[in-house]
């Protein structure tokens, strides 16, 4: 029985299923965390090809049916929890030391996709890919260029921490029963060091996201709400003439690069 709360909505497409892991680019010196194995089509292909799979699956009654089809995997493993909870620095010392290289493969569960994405990103995890099939319009959002209806903070955020690509889309006909919505996978390639220079992480984020609180308002005047007063705000403008960005122009507008020299200059105009 399938438990439409916890998003589950199981693949049995082989073809899909191949095109997920091979984006993964896994092998015996890699390991495989997934979210959410379900009842395991795709740990069991992850399997395959990894040297260590860890599955972390929250709905207890599917561990018994995961038991059985891993049976043929003995470096495969699940773990009963909720990814959103998991203490994942210590599962990964625990179960995937002295590899090469680890990557999230999944099939997410879609209500939470962005809160476990920001998660796995933040926590500083030693990853090299995340590919997971999502919402076609998350992925969308993901992997927006500056300029276009769907750029905005979650663009920014996983942009900052990766590089996101199109592995496919998944037409919503290959579901049973058919979702009223068609998904995408995507691979983020976790990146190393960020594509920007930025003193203060938390910070770049808060302007940011003050950037795109009002969508159709100028940069100006949502900068104005979140950091100045009425009787400061002409300072704003002269600030950003100073950095060469049009007060008008809107957040969606601003590349990586333009928001790393705001909130640089935010910072050192003693902005909080
Ligand atoms: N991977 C399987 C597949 O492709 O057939 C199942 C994918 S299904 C979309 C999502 C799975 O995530 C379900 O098995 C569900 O029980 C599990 N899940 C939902 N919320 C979760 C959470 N917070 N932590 C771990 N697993 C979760």
């Amino acid at each position: 029985v399938l438990k439409k709360s916890l998003g589950q909505n199981f693949l049995i497409d082989q073809n899909i299923l191949g095109k997920i892991v091979s984006a993964a680019e896994l092998g015996p010196n890699k390991g495989a965390l997934e979210v959410g194995p379900g009842i395991g089509a795709l740990t069991q292909q992850l399997a395959k090809l990894a040297g260590r799979v860890l599955a972390v699956e929250i709905d207890q009654r599917l561990l018994p049916i995961l038991g059985e089809t891993l049976e043929p995997y003995p470096h495969a493993s699940v773990v009963h929890g909720d990814i959103l909870k998991t203490d994942l620095p210590e599962l990964f010392r625990q179960h995937f030391d002295g590899l090469d290289g680890v990557s999230v493969v999944a099939n997410l569960p879609y209500y939470i996709t962005t809160p476990i994405i920001m998660k796995l990103l933040e926590e500083k995890l030693p990853l090299e890919n995340i590919v997971v099939m999502i919402q076609k319009e998350v992925a969308d959002r993901m992997a927006a260029r500056p300029g276009t209806k769907d750029y905005g903070s979650l663009s920014i955020a996983v942009q900052f921490h990766c590089e996101p690509e199109l592995v496919t889309i998944v037409p919503r006909t290959v579901f049973v029963p058919q979702p009223n919505v068609d998904s995408a996978v995507i691979r983020l390639r976790v990146r190393k060091t960020p594509p920007v220079e930025v003193a203060d992480v938390d910070f770049f984020f808060a302007v940011v996201q003050a950037s795109f609180v009002q969508r159709r308002k100028t940069l100006y005047n949502n900068l104005a709400a979140r950091f100045f007063t009425k009787e400061n705000k002409s300072e704003l403008e002269t600030l950003l003439h100073s950095i060469n960005i049009e007060p008008s122009r809107r957040g969606e507008t601003l590349s990586m690069d333009e928001f790393a020299r705001l909130s640089t200059a935010l910072r050192a105009h003693g902005c909080k």
